[in-house]
């Protein structure tokens, strides 16, 4: 029985047809679904990448800027989306409360773990943002550790596939769908679910992960309701 999740968004989901920034459209449909999940009764902890405004690697590629402070630039990207995640959720009825790894109290709190759990036990939605607070990472490591610094029962990559393959389903058209997959096998190259920071850390914490398509409506719900048809499980 699923009781509390985190559920990791990529930056570039929020960013829409425009590829950058945020999309308040789809801002308002991502907080229609985690509602479905509170209303359900499910504790819920969002992260949030932040690949629609700045990453580390892309923007410390020809050296001008270093890549430490290309990393930091990043985390600053995640609490701009986790601001605007938190509005969104405000704005459908729901409570939330954003925390962040850097401290930046004027903007959130900063990263309480039993600050967390009590949010939770109040039914509002928590937000990490800024990542691990640390450069070289990434957010699916930072949701990774928020997951199961929480004790969440299940880490939800909402994507925009429905699943993952045993090859690239663009590339090939026998490509099969797996259903579930062990953590060793999401570490093989040609497999990638989440970096291996992010797989090594859930399989040392036994933390399951359902892999899912975001933009198929109720998706989510139905994971938490134990329906596994429209994503696979890394466990
Ligand atoms: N980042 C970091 N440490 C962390 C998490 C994120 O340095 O613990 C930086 C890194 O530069 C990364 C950027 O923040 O490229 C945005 O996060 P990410 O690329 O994971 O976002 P996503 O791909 O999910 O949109």
């Amino acid at each position: 029985m699923t009781k509390r999740v985190l559920v990791k968004f990529s930056g570039e989901a929020l960013a829409g047809t425009e590829g950058y920034g945020i999309d308040t459209k789809i801002l308002d449909y991502i907080a229609n679904e985690i509602k479905s999940l509170v209303e359900f009764g499910i504790e819920v902890a969002i992260v949030i990448g932040g690949g629609n405004i700045i990453r580390g690697v892309t923007a410390a590629a020809d050296g001008v800027i270093k890549r430490t402070s290309a990393d930091y630039m990043g985390m600053l990207g995640t609490v701009i989306n986790g601001v605007a995640m938190q509005e969104a959720l405000e704005y459908k009825g729901l409570s939330a409360r954003l925390q962040t790894a850097i401290k930046m109290e004027e903007i959130a709190e900063p990263f309480i773990v039993r600050k967390a759990m009590r949010h939770f036990e109040k039914g509002r939605v928590v937000i990490f943002g800024a990542g691990t607070g640390n450069p070289y990472f990434t957010t699916d490591t930072g949701a990774t550790l928020r997951a199961t610094e929480i004790g969440a029962d299940l880490l939800i990559k909402a994507t925009k596939v429905n699943g993952v393959y045993d090859k690239d389903p663009m590339k090939f058209t026998d490509a099969i769908k797996l259903n579930t997959l062990t953590y060793d096998r999401a570490l093989e190259d040609h497999i990638k679910v989440m970096d291996d920071t992010a797989i090594a850390l859930a399989k040392d914490n036994k933390l399951p992960i359902a892999v899912t398509n975001m933009n198929e409506e109720g998706n989510l719900l139905r994971i938490v309701k134990g329906d596994y048809s429209r994503c696979s499980i890394v466990k």
